[in-house]
């Protein structure tokens, strides 16, 4: 019997805009990641424009069930507050949750005090911790090395598994902490800087060499990445290591259907 398809799991990025210059500027979108995976919704790292990105694009903030910070920096947090007054229609449907690492709540918190009533609950995402909402389990393997608490996420679907590489320097065991098919992977840098902790360009070569996955999609570009063309440095990236590399664009919906091919 034919295998039936994929149930509809898609990623659309609501921005391929990192660090503060492409923000500033909007250069590129800065809204994140909207996950459609068989039939539920999570919104990941709304950064500045989320809710104007996401409802440009027919996603519609009630649908979601929860919306995932990977850490509290403004590209990856700048919208949350309006994406959860969207996820609960103004607070009227108690309704989603909200994951983030405790230094995003805790101190200075991303989230207006008022809207944690609006919620189902919030979550702390720790290290080596998982998760669910609805079908879908994710977990956090390991903390990243970035100057504010931050982690990745593995993400696991009836169909599929696939990890989100947030900000974070290179470091041993990384690559460990998320093999999966699909590899999203936010680099900020062209080359390598000793005083920023965010992946360049050869930090991300190396991972995609090691690991092998069916696709690798690049996000999060910095300035520099900007002006050579992510989609040249994506070419020649799959040359280099055999993998399908792309650069997403502002509006990019994957279907993970595709990762099933080929
Ligand atoms: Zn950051």
């Amino acid at each position: 019997m034919k295998k039936e398809s994929s149930s509809g799991d898609s990623i659309t990025f609501l921005g391929t805009a990192g660090a503060r210059f492409m923000v500033a500027k909007q250069l590129a979108a800065s809204g994140g990641l909207w996950l459609s995976l068989g039939g539920t919704e999570i919104l990941v790292d709304p950064g500045p424009g989320s809710i104007v990105q996401s409802t440009k694009r027919k996603l519609m903030g009630d649908k979601l069930s929860a919306i995932i910070l990977s850490h509290r920096h403004l590209d990856h947090s700048a919208d949350v507050n309006v994406m959860i007054e969207a996820m609960t229609r103004g607070g009227f449907n108690k309704n989603g949750w909200l994951f983030a690492p405790s230094d995003a709540l805790d101190t200075e918190p991303v989230i207006y005090s008022y809207l944690k009533s609006y919620l189902e609950g919030i979550e702390v995402l720790e290290e080596g911790k998982s998760y669910h909402v609805g079908d879908v389990s994710f977990s956090t393997p390991v903390r990243h090395i970035h100057p504010v608490e931050t982690y990745g996420i593995l993400f696991k679907t009836a169909e599929h598994a696939f990890a989100y590489i947030a900000d974070t320097r290179y470091f041993d065991g990384l690559c460990r902490s998320y093999a999966g098919e699909l590899l999203i992977i936010n680099v900020v840098l062209l080359e390598a800087r000793q005083s920023i902790d965010h992946l360049s360009m050869p930090d991300v070569e190396r991972i995609i060499s090691e690991l092998k996955p069916r696709v690798a999609i690049l996000t999060h570009f910095g300035m520099n990445v900007w002006r050579k063309r992510p989609g040249e440095i994506a070419r020649r990236m799959s040359q280099q290591t055999g993998v399908k590399v792309l650069a997403a664009r502002d509006g990019m919906k994957f279907d993970l259907s595709q990762l099933d091919y080929g």
